[in-house]
C-alpha cells in the first residue's frame, strides 16, 4: 500500500539523489518547502530553471559560467601565467575564497578513474595542453585531491608540463592524504598553496 501521494514520493526520492541527502532530509526539505514556503519553492524552481538554461562551462577555465568566457578568465589583473589545475568547480571556489591566488584554473571536472572510464579524453586534458602552449604559461599548479585518482591526475598532468618544459609544482603541505579539497580549511589550504613542491 502506498504511504501518500506518488508525485510527493517523486519528490522526495528526487532530493535523496543528491550528494549528501539522505531520506530523512529529503523529507525534511520537501515538508518544508510544501508547508507555507511557496516562494522559497518556487525561487528554487526558477532560479534552477534559469541556471539550466543559461550556466555552460567556460570556454578556456570549464568553471561554470553564464557567458562563454568567465570573470576570472578575463579579468587581466590576474596573472594569466600561471594555471591552478583543480578537480571540480567547489575546488576552485575554497582556492578563490582564501583570496591568495591570482593565478587562472583549469577544472577537470574529474580525476583519471579508469574504473570509471574516465580518462585524459573526458577531463578534456587536450585542451589543457593547447591552453598551457598557446599561452606560454610558465607554471602549473596541481591541486587535484591527494587521493589515489588525484595523485595519478596530478602525475599525469606534471608529465605533460615537463615534455613541454614548463614548471609543475604540487600542493602538498597541511592537505589530508585521501582528502578532498573543498573540505580543507582556507588556512591549511593557503599554506597547502604556498609550500607547494616541485613534481619530479
Ligand atoms: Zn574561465
Amino acid at each position: 500500500m502506498k504511504k501518500f501521494s506518488p508525485i510527493l514520493q517523486d519528490l522526495i526520492d528526487a532530493f535523496k539523489q543528491l550528494p549528501g541527502i539522505g531520506i530523512k532530509s529529503a523529507q525534511r526539505i520537501v515538508f518544508y518547502l510544501l508547508k507555507n514556503n511557496d516562494d522559497k519553492a518556487q525561487f528554487i524552481t526558477e532560479a534552477l530553471t534559469k541556471s539550466l538554461e543559461s550556466i555552460k562551462e567556460c570556454s578556456q577555465c570549464r568553471m561554470y559560467t553564464d557567458s562563454d568566457v568567465c570573470e576570472i578568465c578575463l579579468d587581466e589583473k590576474r596573472n594569466s601565467k600561471t594555471i591552478c589545475i583543480i578537480e571540480s568547480p567547489a575546488d576552485l571556489l575554497a582556492i578563490e575564497n582564501t583570496q591568495q591566488y591570482n593565478g587562472k584554473y583549469f577544472v577537470l571536472m574529474g580525476h583519471l578513474s579508469p574504473i570509471d572510464g574516465i580518462g585524459p579524453d573526458e577531463l578534456k586534458i587536450n585542451d589543457l595542453e593547447e591552453l598551457i602552449v598557446s599561452r606560454s604559461i610558465k607554471e602549473i599548479i596541481l591541486a587535484s585531491s591527494p587521493t589515489v585518482e588525484g595523485e595519478a591526475t596530478a602525475n599525469y598532468i606534471a608529465t605533460i608540463a615537463e615534455n613541454n618544459n614548463i614548471k609543475a609544482t604540487r600542493i602538498a603541505y597541511g592537505v589530508p592524504v585521501g582528502g578532498e579539497l573543498e573540505y580543507v580549511d582556507a588556512n591549511t589550504l593557503i599554506q597547502a598553496i604556498n609550500n607547494r613542491n616541485i613534481m619530479d
